[in-house]
């Protein structure tokens, strides 16, 4: 059996972050994501669009399964978006080379320190994330707010529209940080590059090259140290212990999900960034098969949907649906009477809809009340989240605060029962430490969104929080592994 001496399993914000950390200490590193490279070239046409959509828009689909278009017949392909079903909640989640990174609104975004309060241990120091570890994260992926001439644009009506209501209300609103080139931006506005962002296409993958993917930014410099492989369509399938460490066992896949082997390797440091869905079932049916038995009983509790809501708006002055994105506006309602929440502008491609309306995500202080349960009859674990909680329903009613307020529009829809940020499974300090070493196995590691344990991320997308959480954790945990290894 090979031995490998680090295997990260994913290539998300965690797995992109643990393997450059381990790369500049000198640990040779493995990374295995179940998902294809997807390298931007001039040609753009990389990825799969709304106007015709393929097989590269849906992780092993023969429907397209992204929110704003679902059910279209495509080919059954190694794509870049799933969506996890579970039992009151639909997970939708990246794969390939960048995880979540290649198909996000590039948002990040960090709590308020009052927020981040509710949500998170008291023992997680703000100020240290505060000063050191987002800060990072930042600088590791590249961000910057919206600049005033692309906001300016024609193409962005529907962001100045949240923006002068929210100020027109007395509601704090403002730009958020993202991770993209805004002169592959303004290229697009230009004319000089075929429009992708701008004319909404986010969710299927940027073929201009705007966003600054983990595969361009975290993972190509760990690549570049030579320390670290990347190995593309390889399915972790199963972890256990040895005598020496842990056997993983994987399938490696062609592009269209057919398994052309199945092997096992070895590995005494293992980290788990397969993102909060995949690296919490993993770890549940290993508990539950008694390949790890040690496994804490918080393992697959304390998840959480972020709080999140697709909402629809209608009746607004002219918006330009489906145009001006990614997201780069927010409303702060975090002092509402309700419930606190953030609602940011998505523009939705293709979903028909009129002018004067817009498609927004919510984020709220969501429950922790999500959990995973193996069924040995199928050999599967499924997700159960309780969508009638009034913890959950709480969240609606908030923004439904919010817009009343704002007076404007009317509210065609909000609908709970889809997120795109799954954040917890494996909680930080209860099912690990304090720096996502799991609890009774020495070597295992979760640096992943598995880690959030307190349901969301506090009113904001998770990427931002998730990256400084696995910062934080690999650079406590690195120096154990170089040291281990120079004894
Ligand atoms: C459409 C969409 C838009 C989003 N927009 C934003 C945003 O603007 N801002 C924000 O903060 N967050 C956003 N998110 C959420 C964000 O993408 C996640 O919070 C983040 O990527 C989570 O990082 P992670 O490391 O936990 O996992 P991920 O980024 O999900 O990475 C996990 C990786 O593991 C791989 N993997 C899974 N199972 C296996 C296996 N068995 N073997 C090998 N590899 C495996 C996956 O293919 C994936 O590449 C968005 C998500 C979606 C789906």
């Amino acid at each position: 059996m090979n031995e490998i001496e680090a295997l990260v399993v994913g290539s998300g914000f965690g797995g992109a972050i643990a393997a450059l950390r381990l790369a500049e200490a000198g640990v040779r590193t493995v990374v295995m994501e179940r998902g294809r490279r997807w390298p931007v070239t001039g040609a753009h046409d990389t990825f799969a669009t709304y106007d015709k959509p393929d097989g590269r828009a849906a992780w092993l689909s023969p429907v397209t399964v992204a929110p704003a278009q679902e059910d279209v017949p495509i080919d059954v392909y190694t794509g870049v978006l799933e969506r996890v079903r579970g039992d009151g909640i639909d997970v939708l989640v990246g794969a390939g080379v960048g995880g979540g990174s290649l198909v996000y609104n590039t948002v990040l975004y960090q709590p308020r320190r009052d927020m981040f309060a509710r949500v998170f241990p008291s023992w997680l120091d703000y100020d240290e994330l505060d000063e050191v570890w987002y800060p990072k994260v930042r600088e590791g992926v590249g961000v910057a707010t919206m600049p005033a001439d692309v906001l300016a644009h024609e193409h962005y009506r529907g962001q100045r529209v949240l923006l002068e209501e929210a100020s027109a209300a007395g509601i704090p609103a403002r730009l958020f940080e993202l991770g993209l080139d805004w002169d592959v931006i303004r290229a697009e506005l230009a004319g000089a590059v075929p429009p992708s962002l701008i004319a909404g296409q986010v969710w299927y993958g940027s073929n201009s090259g705007a966003k600054r993917s983990l595969d361009r930014t975290y993972l190509a410099r760990a690549e570049a140290t030579g320390k670290v492989e990347v190995l593309p369509l390889h399915v972790v399938t199963d972890v256990h212990e040895n005598d020496h460490g842990f056997v993983v066992a994987y399938d490696e896949i062609d592009d269209n999900g057919r398994v052309l082997a199945h092997r096992d390797v070895h590995t005494r440091h293992l980290f788990l960034t397969a993102g909060s869905v995949a690296t919490t079932r993993l770890l549940v049916r290993a508990r539950e098969t008694g390949a790890l038995p040690k496994l804490d009983d918080a393992v697959g509790t304390r998840w959480g949907a972020n709080g999140d809501l697709v909402i629809i708006r209608s009746g607004l002055p002219p918006t330009g649906p489906g145009e001006g994105g990614p997201a780069g506006a927010v409303i702060e309602d975090l002092d509402n009477p309700v419930a606190p929440v953030a609602l940011a502008c998505m523009p939705i491609p293709q979903a028909g809809m009129p002018e004067g309306s817009m498609g927004l995500i919510g984020m709220g202080l969501g429950p922790a009340k999500g959990s995973f349960h193996y069924d040995a009859g199928t050999d599967a674990v499924g997700l159960r989240w309780p969508s009638t909680d009034p913890g959950v329903t709480v969240i609606a009613d908030g923004a439904r605060s919010t817009f009343d307020r704002i007076g404007a529009g009317k509210i065609e829809a909000v609908d709970a029962g889809l997120t795109g940020h799954p954040c917890g499974g494996v909680p930080l300090g209860l099912a690990t430490d304090r720096y996502g070493r799991v609890n009774g196995y020495p070597g295992l590691y979760v640096v992943d969104g598995a880690l959030v344990p307190g349901g969301s991320a506090a009113c904001t997308n998770p990427a931002l929080t998730i990256g400084a959480l696995a910062e934080r954790a690999m650079a406590a945990i690195v120096p154990g592994i170089v040291e281990e290894q120079t004894a």
